[in-house]
């Protein structure tokens, strides 16, 4: 049997939210590489109603465990249950590194969407995961790091310019655009705790050789956006930043931006002047509270956002540079189409363009196109099996060149 059809391979993913919805449904619309498929999470009863929606589409049985991923002999059991080639981890970037060790210590490939915070400190850096590779090759075994969108795809796209259109680049701007209207006043695409630490957290970008802080939402830049138009863009610090700066040859200066409707923006500062965004424990009534966890209980939970969400998002990369000593620019993008997502997976366009890319990354591990011992970001592998599985499996991109 060839290594793209193998229905002997044994697939665990663990988190059952919008973005777990996401890749358990096209890990079974790829069946004949993902094998036996299990959906793992804390709550069983959420990985029952994808199964179950699943099933009824897809005609496809996967099975469900429940798991306490922040707890490694509870994952070592369920491995050792299991016996998966491959963990796709999209819990929360909480379990990043107790999902890593399980994984190591059982000798299974993992892969996961976002890079490892510490619930306590809004920070999220590479250096505890990427301190891991000597473990992963001590297991034969390799970590994929970021195979969501941004970090993911982007990184990709970065890979994929400098391949084909450039000899160096010399500065990326990362473009995230989601026009969406999901009809609340104030809501989060995905997981709230996540996307409030990362939008409230202080700007950086990397340029010269050094990293530059800014105030939160200091720098404001207006983009068009095509099949979108014009929006208020604001640079944020972002994760794929740190390992691009490593791997893109010449590169001067990197930022990204990302687009805010003025009422999540308004929402946002008021919540954070009256303390709602706090993460560290306060006491209430004699109960200990985290502010910004009882915000994330009162807010939608993102999965619940895919019917009532419509508008488009368009995410990519506009890169600079030169090719045969003369000097280019490169736009690379991806346009999905929340309506359109829902209707295939029964989930909005940002879990759906997290989902699909984890499925892809986990693809190529399980087909041996991406195959290394240690732990790796995006932009390290072959760009063009990962771009040629973006057409085909709902996230198709465009290039301009000017
Ligand atoms: P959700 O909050 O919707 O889902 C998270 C899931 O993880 C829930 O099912 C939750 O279980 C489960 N979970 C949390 N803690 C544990 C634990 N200790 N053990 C087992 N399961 C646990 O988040 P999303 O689906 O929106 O996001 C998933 C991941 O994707 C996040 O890491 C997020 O940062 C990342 N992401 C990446 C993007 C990218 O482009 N790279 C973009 C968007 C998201 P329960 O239901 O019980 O709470």
């Amino acid at each position: 049997m060839s290594k793209d059809n193998n229905l002997n391979n044994k697939t665990l993913i663990i988190g059952a939210g919008g973005v777990g919805n996401v890749v358990a449904f096209k890990c079974a619309m790829n069946s004949k590489t993902f094998g036996e498929i299990t959906l793992a999470s804390r709550t069983l009863s959420k990985c029952d109603t994808i199964a179950k929606n699943i099933k009824e589409r897809l005609s496809i049985s996967i099975q469900t465990a429940s798991v306490d991923a922040d707890s490694i002999p509870n994952l070592i059991t369920l491995f050792e249950e299991i016996k998966p080639n491959i963990v796709i981890n999209v819990a929360l970037p909480y379990q990043d590194l107790t999902i890593m060790d399980a994984c190591t210590q059982c000798g299974i490939d993992y892969l996961d969407t976002a890079n490892y915070e510490h619930p306590d400190t809004a920070k999220f850096e590479y250096k505890e995961q990427w301190e891991r590779n000597k473990q992963f090759k001590e297991a034969n075994t390799m970590a994929l790091l970021g195979s969501g969108f941004d970090p993911g795809v982007t990184n990709v796209f970065c890979a994929y310019a400098m391949k084909h259109y450039f000899d160096e680049i010399h500065t990326i701007d990362i473009l995230d655009c989601n026009a969406g209207d999901h009809g609340y006043p104030f809501a989060t695409n995905f997981n709230p705790e996540i996307n409030l630490r990362e939008v409230s957290a202080k700007g950086r970008y990397w340029e010269n050789g050094k990293w530059i802080e800014t105030e939160p939402m200091e720098i404001m830049q207006v983009w068009d956006y095509p099949e979108i138009g014009e929006k208020e863009s604001y640079l944020l610090y972002h994760e794929e930043m740190e390992s691009l700066i490593k791997h893109i040859k010449g590169l001067k200066r990197i930022r990204f931006f990302m687009t805010f409707g003025e009422s999540y923006l308004t929402h946002m500062k008021c919540l954070e002047n009256v303390g709602m965004l706090g993460i560290k424990e306060i006491e209430h009534k004699g109960q200990k509270i985290v502010p910004m966890e009882f915000l994330a209980t009162l807010l939608p939970d993102p999965a619940s956002l895919g019917e009532r969400t419509t508008g488009k998002t368009n995410i990519g990369i506009y890169a600079k540079g030169l090719k045969n000593g003369k000097e280019k620019t490169v736009y690379i993008y991806q346009v999905s189409d929340h309506e359109k997502c829902y209707a295939e997976v029964l989930s909005q366009g940002v879990s759906y363009t997290t989902g699909v890319p984890a499925m892809i990354g986990a693809k190529l591990i399980l087909e041996e196109k991406w195959k290394a011992e240690g732990v790796f970001n995006m932009e390290e592998f072959d760009p063009d099996p990962f771009m040629e599985e973006l057409m085909s499996q709902g996230l198709p991109w465009r290039v301009e060149e000017k």
